[in-house]
């Protein structure tokens, strides 16, 4: 099968390798959609704990040997500490996610256990089934805020994260929902979802905060926009570490909370969730174009809501 190897920092090279052997409690999975996003452009820039050669990918879809179309579900724990059986494999000592320390979706085919598969609904596309991935963590983020709809939100950034809590929101009854990004196609795509207000940046303050960026700027221009007594919520890796003024945080009795990834009830949610997207937000690319995509978002350029890798082909 072909796969993209990450062998280094920015070292990304196809090649011809064997397919996985599936273990009895596991099964071959041929994909048909990988999504690219934070994890696949900040791991070709610094693998970290990723064991190299590593076959990024950690959001992919596809169809079992006898036909079925399935998501995977790629974050395991050790199955039964507290947080594993609270659902929350990802504060495991053990926590792993197939595609990052372990081979995913960058290849023809994927090894999966049978017990992370989840079925997809005939009619979610498999463009649809790229916003699954990231709208579970949309979820996650948007149920640790205990936002409801009598509350005005703001969302900074309009990748699949944010469309994902722009589209809970909108469910919610939100009646102020504002959405900060720097591109027009992908404002665009969360008015379409419900987005009250589209502008490159916030302009107001708001009961609770999602910053899906995690960039230094993004971060603290969302504990800047949390109302007195709000909260801001964090998604995006960009930068690991944040000066704050924790002064500041205690008279205004704000809250801030990190949310990563999601449990398996999340995960089928999203599944229900991404039927909300449409298939023209997603560009589908070959491996030969995934190198140029990743190097684009490296250099700040995301004007693509949603860019999926399709290794077998776009049937
Ligand atoms: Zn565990």
């Amino acid at each position: 099968m072909k796969a993209l190897l990450l062998e280094g920092s920015k070292t990304l090279t196809l090649r011809d390798i064997d397919a996985p052997q599936p273990n009895a409690a596991a099964q071959l999975i041929t994909v048909e959609a990988t999504g690219i996003g934070g994890s696949e452009y900040l791991g070709f820039n610094k693998p970290g704990i990723r064991p190299l050669p590593n076959i990024m990918g950690h959001g992919f879809t596809g169809t079992t040997a006898n036909g079925k179309r399935v998501a995977v579900y790629p974050l395991s724990g050790c199955g039964g500490c507290e947080y594993c059986v609270a659902d929350q494999a990802q504060l495991c000592a053990d926590w792993s996610l197939i595609g990052v320390q372990t081979d995913g979706g960058f290849a023809q085919k994927a090894a999966v256990p049978s017990a992370q598969l989840f079925e997809l609904p005939a009619e979610l596309s498999w463009e649809q089934s790229v916003f699954i991935e990231p709208f579970a963590n949309s979820i996650n983020a948007w149920e640790l805020s205990g936002a409801s709809g009598a509350q005005s939100v703001a969302i900074i950034g309009a990748g699949s994260l944010g469309l994902g809590l722009v589209g809970l929101a909108q469910q919610a009854g939100c009646k102020t929902i504002h959405v900060a990004d720097l591109s027009a196609n992908r404002r665009g795509a969360a008015k379409t979802l419900g987005a009250t207000q589209t502008t490159s940046t916030l302009t107001e303050t708001y009961d609770v905060v999602f910053d899906t960026v995690g960039s230094e700027q993004t971060r603290q221009h969302g504990i800047d926009c949390a109302k007195k007594g709000g909260q801001c919520v964090f998604l995006g890796f960009e930068t690991a570490t944040l000066n704050v003024n924790i002064a500041e945080l205690i008279r205004y009795q704000k809250q801030l909370k990190g949310s990563f990834v999601y449990s398996k009830r999340q995960f089928s949610d999203a599944i229900t969730l991404a039927k909300i997207c449409q298939d023209t937000w997603v560009k589908n690319i070959s491996f030969a174009e995934v190198e140029n995509v990743l190097h684009q978002f490296l250099a700040g350029d995301f004007e693509h809501v949603k860019v999926a890798l399709r290794p077998n082909g776009v049937a």
